[in-house]
């Protein structure tokens, strides 16, 4: 069952404004529609709009994300809906019955608007009733194309396994989609992005010490950390062995060094346990590269830089971070 909470957050407001229905929109003065709305949070699994019913909610992606099958049998064909992305728009402006199927790919909030707020959304803001008419022409025109060529991409995600099975993370296949999509999305809105490659220090010392199955734990439990210390918009990967990616949408490189540096700060003070029974406890760094993006930038261009930083900070002596 999804849990409802009734406060929003500072938080969930900035998700919020970065949205694609809210953007340009002034959200202090429609404060008091705002908290009309539910946050929603659901779990991974979860159908959040089942196919022919009556929908009666507009719903905004906050994080997680969000499958939307074009039709009930679930079959293959889907399309991936992320933080900002919209969906329940079409069943409620026709009145019809949903002719998709929502499902949440990951653990997702989403902002749940009722019929009446919309309406009420829409007579307050011209920014946002401008918003809900680009997003309207941009699913009839996905109605096309999406049908003849998008959806062979979307398979392809779906049929290669998206998570890491050691740390649950995202894997690297799943990072190259979502990462080049917030990539051209902030280069379209002309909007800072930054993106870290981390590595840990000295990690086959660990494997050498304790064994491979102490790193496994090492790697999971770092996992966590990470995890612990991004904000709910950024994005997390394992990169491969003993690296990860994030991704930091909407930060300039002064915050994001912050949050870096308390990511360092974070995994260092960690005591990692392993090995259940004998209470065995190490610790470990991590290094970390980091990179904002720039004009004409791709997701290999950006990576190479991230990793040209990391190369950087490991030869500066490790446990550190570094700018390129
Ligand atoms: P540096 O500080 O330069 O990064 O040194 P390092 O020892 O961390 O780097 P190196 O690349 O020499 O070694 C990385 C090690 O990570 C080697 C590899 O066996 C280990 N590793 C990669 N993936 C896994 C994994 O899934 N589990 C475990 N236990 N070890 C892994
Ligand atoms: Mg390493
Ligand atoms: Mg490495």
């Amino acid at each position: 069952m999804p849990d409802i909470i009734s406060d929003i957050s500072d938080k969930d407001r900035e998700l919020i404004h970065q949205s694609n229905i809210f953007r340009g929109v002034d959200i202090e003065d429609l404060v008091h529609l705002i908290s009309e709305c539910e946050l929603l949070c659901i779990e991974s699994g979860h159908t959040l709009i089942q196919a022919n019913t009556r929908n009666q909610h507009f719903y905004v992606v906050l994080t997680g994300s969000m499958k939307v099958y074009l039709n009930a049998t679930m079959t293959e064909k889907f399309i991936a809906m992320l933080p900002g992305d919209c969906v329940g728009e079409l069943s409620l402006f026709d009145g019809a019955s949903t002719s998709a199927q929502v499902v949440a790919a990951s653990n997702s909030r989403l902002l749940k608007i009722n019929e009446e707020t919309l309406w009420r959304l829409i007579r307050a803001s011209h920014s946002f009733s401008r918003n809900l008419l680009f997003l309207l022409a941009k699913r009839l025109r996905h109605d096309n194309i999406t049908i003849v060529d998008g959806l062979q991409q979307q398979q392809k995600l779906e049929n290669k396994a998206n998570v890491d099975a050691l740390t649950g993370l995202f894997n690297r296949h799943w990072m190259n989609e979502f990462f080049k999509r917030q990539i051209s999305r902030a280069l379209t809105d002309n909007k800072p992005l930054v993106v870290i490659l981390a590595d840990l220090d000295n990690f086959k010392k660990i494997n050498d010490t304790y064994g491979h199955l102490a790193g496994d734990d090492v790697l999971s439990t770092v996992a966590r950390v990470l995890n612990k210390q991004i904000r709910a918009a950024d994005l997390l990967a394992r990169f491969g062995g003993e690296e990860f990616a994030m991704i930091l949408p909407d930060t300039s490189i002064d915050e994001a060094k912050l949050i870096a540096e308390r990511i360092r700060f974070a995994v260092a003070a960690k005591q990692i346990k392993f090995d259940g029974d004998t209470h065995q406890q190490t610790h470990v760094t991590i290094s970390l590269g980091l990179t904002s993006l720039m004009l004409g930038d791709d997701i290999t261009k950006i990576l190479a830089r991230a990793d040209k930083a990391l190369y950087q900070a490991k030869e500066h002596g490790r446990n550190r971070i570094e700018v390129i």
